[in-house]
């Protein structure tokens, strides 16, 4: 094995608590994805692009020149500009996870560091060491109240501490996997006075639960591109918003020289995205505006139906005893698990974290989902070695789930607890 996947070509910790969720049939609350099938008017957009658009050819290198068109005018609007071209400016690729590599690989030189801040989505770290890079942490810090996810904060001083010289790219996702946190105005204000300190530093700004927000007018999403364009390379995918998250239609949107980086890699990687699963989106993002179901567009309900969710799945983590740390936006609630009480095995390791003891996290999730058949995913999975204790009490569940299946697992807490 190469050198640059040193420790990586271990089961990460989606091998391990899907299949185990499969194997003790629990209620799998672990890997974000929606158990149910992405709207008619997606499932249409896609018929089309296949049976009636021949859109079954390769695409354009850089992107899909139809889903381009309508990036480029979404984003125009979202972040009240009107230079943003097709051409120029958008780049697509198999999923948010795509452009994230490709954005790292073009950008990255041996030894750069890449700030993330912690917990952090797994494959971020494994990524910047796959492009060259050296991950360099910044924990969120627990302050104030534990009930809502600001309970998770960003201490300034901490993030401008770990700029270095060799700072090059710096991650930055909102709404935040796991937490839920959507960085307010002022955080984001405060950030970007940091970074626009350090030209040579790109924020890549990972968007992909934009439209899952749940309280627009106290917590909205905004994009950190609408503060530091020249800076910011925003990547979002398709999948949580149309619930179609193996289509992989992910892209890359900011200035020309940011862009350039994504798709001098993509050309050589897979030359481009499939193209059905792109002209589909195209369709899909322009329908989305449209009234939908009683609201004023797809949007709104998505919106509405996830904060339904959320709120059950609240309900049934404190029916188990847990304090669910309610999140501003997507797919996940974290909860505080320390009044659960629960035969610990010191001495059992894990594959995906071989050289440390298991962590408390770790071990209960495997245990509720042998004893209470209910899965979550362990947070330690997010954090670097030295910050695994700050998710020893925690646990991520996902509420991306049917009415039905979030029931079943309230049900399975109460018949436990
Ligand atoms: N970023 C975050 C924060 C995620 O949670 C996910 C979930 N899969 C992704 C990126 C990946 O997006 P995609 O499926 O479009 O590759
Ligand atoms: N992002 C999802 C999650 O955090 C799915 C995991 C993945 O794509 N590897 O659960």
């Amino acid at each position: 094995l190469a050198d640059r996947l040193h420790g990586l070509d271990r089961p990460t910790v989606w091998h391990e608590f899907s299949p185990l969720a499969a194997q003790h049939q629990a209620i799998n609350l672990g890997q974000g994805f929606p158990d149910g099938d992405p709207p008619s008017f997606v499932q249409d957009a896609m018929h089309a692009a296949v049976f009636h658009k021949s859109a079954n050819q390769y695409a354009r290198s850089a992107a899909h020149m139809p889903l381009a068109q309508v990036l480029a005018d979404e984003y125009n609007t979202k972040l009240k500009r009107t230079d943003i071209a097709a051409e120029t400016h958008i780049a697509t690729a198999v999923g948010c996870t795509h452009a994230l590599y490709c954005a790292l690989t073009g950008l990255i030189q041996a030894g750069d560091e890449v700030i993330l801040l912690e917990p952090a989505f797994d494959i971020y770290s494994s990524q910047v060491q796959m492009a060259g890079g050296k991950a360099v942490y910044v924990p969120l810090r627990p302050s104030g109240k534990e009930g809502a996810s600001q309970y998770f904060q960003l201490d300034l001083d901490e993030f401008e501490r770990a700029i270095t010289p060799r700072t090059k790219a710096f991650i930055l996702n909102t709404p935040h996997n796991p937490t839920g946190k959507i960085f307010s105005q002022t955080e984001l204000e405060g950030i970007a006075a940091v970074v626009q300190k350090h030209p040579r530093i790109t924020i890549l700004a990972d968007e992909v639960y934009e439209h899952l927000v749940f309280d627009k007018a106290k917590e909205p999403h905004i994009p950190i591109a609408s503060l530091l364009w020249d800076q910011t390379l925003t990547l979002s995918s398709a999948g949580k918003t149309f619930s179609c998250t193996g289509w992989k239609v992910g892209w890359a949107v900011g200035p020309p020289h940011l862009v350039q980086a994504v798709t001098a890699v993509q050309q050589w990687v897979t030359f481009s995205a499939p193209t059905p699963n792109q002209d589909a989106i195209a369709q899909a993002l322009v329908q989305a505006r449209q009234p939908y179901a009683g609201f004023a567009s797809y949007y709104d309900y998505l919106a509405d139906d996830y904060h339904q969710k959320q709120q059950l799945l609240v309900a049934a983590l404190q029916s188990a005893g847990m304090t669910p740390i309610v999140p501003a936006g997507g797919f996940f609630i974290m909860a505080d698990t320390s009044a659960i009480d629960f035969p610990f095995p010191t001495k059992e390791t894990t594959p995906a974290m071989p050289a440390t003891p298991m962590p408390r996290d770790w071990a209960l999730s495997r245990w509720m989902t042998q004893t209470v058949g209910v899965t979550a995913i362990p947070p330690s999975a997010f954090y670097s070695p030295n910050n695994v204790p700050l998710a020893q009490n925690l646990l991520r569940f996902a509420y991306c789930k049917n009415a039905e299946t979030l029931q079943e697992a309230q049900r399975r807490f109460a018949a436990y607890f």
